[in-house]
């Protein structure tokens, strides 16, 4: 038996991604690794889980043990309709705007199954989360990658762009966003920008999703509202996550949307997992019920935000004097972008630092048109502070060996 003569055209289409092809560095505690996107695990919320978890029990054994709705638990759902209301200011929502999924990889999945027709333009940043772009491959879009600036995706741009693609008969699908401490670039989105994006995509009839898992992981300044707040007409498909700010390992997320769309990814889940597990969503509900998950939050940003000034106070201290460097100042979540000349030979970089016991994620990997040779996305949620300012002075090293200065 030969296995590739059975792998089907898509299945072998399909890229491993550049990140979890990295893990067997980022597992090895001899490294220190800015690699990953995890949370770090010290902050997961282990004694308060133990409780919640057998009052779920106590409560919904029944229901939580047993097959469940395919959008969700209702209990979970009616909750984040709340929850969309008074925290997102999102408001005339219903239960049948909202569907709880498998994480957001799984609703970008979905998202793109549904949407998604060969050859229908999707308009992405540059550079972009690029589990995003694995998740859209299959349904084969043209992507169209939107230039940013350290406010995130240019509107002019972007209204530009999608009026030329109109007049070539292209369908512009929609524009996938995350407008918060972007993945992989750290930046957000302005308040002006926003608005001016939900405007355009009204103007010209394109949809927008936008992907949300880092925004309440804030260290600096206040909490932007979400896109989706400044939309009245459904051209905003809002994606949201419990990975970041609760577990990854329960794999929940939401999806809000216009209730035909969420029918439609409603059918879409069936065929893909009948429902996620119930059990985690009961107590997730009760965990959001008790008060215990926005508390959760702010006691991670006390811990993240330590690792946040670390990552760029090494940064500041090892890399301003070298000429052409340069980085993002995120306000918050998980990343920082470092950018590079382009004189630089970044595969001779990423070995050197490899052989250095230093790895990060190469910046082309999150550009939908192989743009970003020079670029890098440092991760600092997961390693130690200590490991922060010992892996920058070695990253710094290797960058100025391999520029010669
Ligand atoms: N979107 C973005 C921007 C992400 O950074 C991630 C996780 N790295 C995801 C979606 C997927 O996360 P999950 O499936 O754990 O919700």
């Amino acid at each position: 038996m030969e296995p590739k003569d059975f792998i089907s055209k898509r299945g072998a289409s399909l890229k491993p991604s550049a990140i979890r092809e990295i893990f067997k560095y980022s597992g090895d505690p001899s490294f220190i690794s800015f690699a990953g996107g995890y949370p770090d695990p010290d902050v997961f919320p282990v004694e308060e889980l133990k409780e919640v978890s057998v009052e779920a029990l106590d409560k919904y054994a029944k229901k939580a043990l047993q097959y469940s709705a395919t959008e969700g638990v209702p209990e979970l759902r009616q909750y984040l309709v709340k929850f969309m209301e008074e925290e997102e200011n999102v408001k005339g929502l219903g239960e049948e705007n909202i569907i709880i999924t498998t994480a957001s990889q799984q609703s970008l999945f979905l998202v793109g199954l549904v949407l998604i027709d060969p050859g229908d333009v999707v308009m992405v940043e540059a550079p972009t989360y690029l589990g995003a772009l694995s998740a859209f491959d299959p349904f084969e879009p043209d992507y169209v990658s939107v230039p940013t600036d350290d406010d995130g995706i240019i509107p002019e741009k972007l209204e530009e762009m999608v009026i030329d693609l109109k007049k070539k008969g292209k369908k512009v699908k929609f524009l996938y966003v995350i407008p918060t401490f972007q993945n992989p670039a750290g930046y957000t989105l302005s308040l002006e920008r926003r608005k001016r994006i939900v405007e355009i995509a009204e103007e010209q009839d394109f949809l927008i999703v936008e992907d949300d898992p880092y925004s309440y992981l804030v260290y600096e300044g206040e909490r932007p509202p979400c896109v989706k707040s400044f939309d009245n007409s459904d051209h905003v498909i809002y994606l949201s996550t419990f990975s970041k700010t609760f577990v990854p390992g329960f794999r929940l997320g939401w999806i809000v949307a216009h209730k035909d769309i969420i029918r439609r990814i409603a059918i879409s889940k069936q065929a893909a997992d009948l429902c996620t597990g119930a059990y985690m969503q009961y107590i997730t509900y009760l965990y959001m019920q008790k008060g215990h998950f926005m508390k959760h939050i702010e006691a991670m940003r006390d811990i993240y935000k330590v690792k946040h000034a670390a990552m760029l106070e090494a940064l500041d201290k090892y890399m301003s004097d070298i000429p052409g460097v340069y980085w993002s100042k995120p306000k918050g979540g998980f990343f920082v972008w470092l950018v590079l000349p382009e004189t630089v030979d970044c595969d001779q970089l990423f070995d050197k630092a490899i052989e250095h016991k230093v790895v990060y994620v190469r910046g082309s990997a999150f550009f939908a048109d192989g743009q970003g040779k020079n670029t890098a996305r440092l991760n600092f949620s997961q390693p130690k502070v200590e490991d922060i300012d010992k892996g920058i002075k070695i990253l710094a090293d290797v960058i100025k060996e391999t520029m010669g200065v």
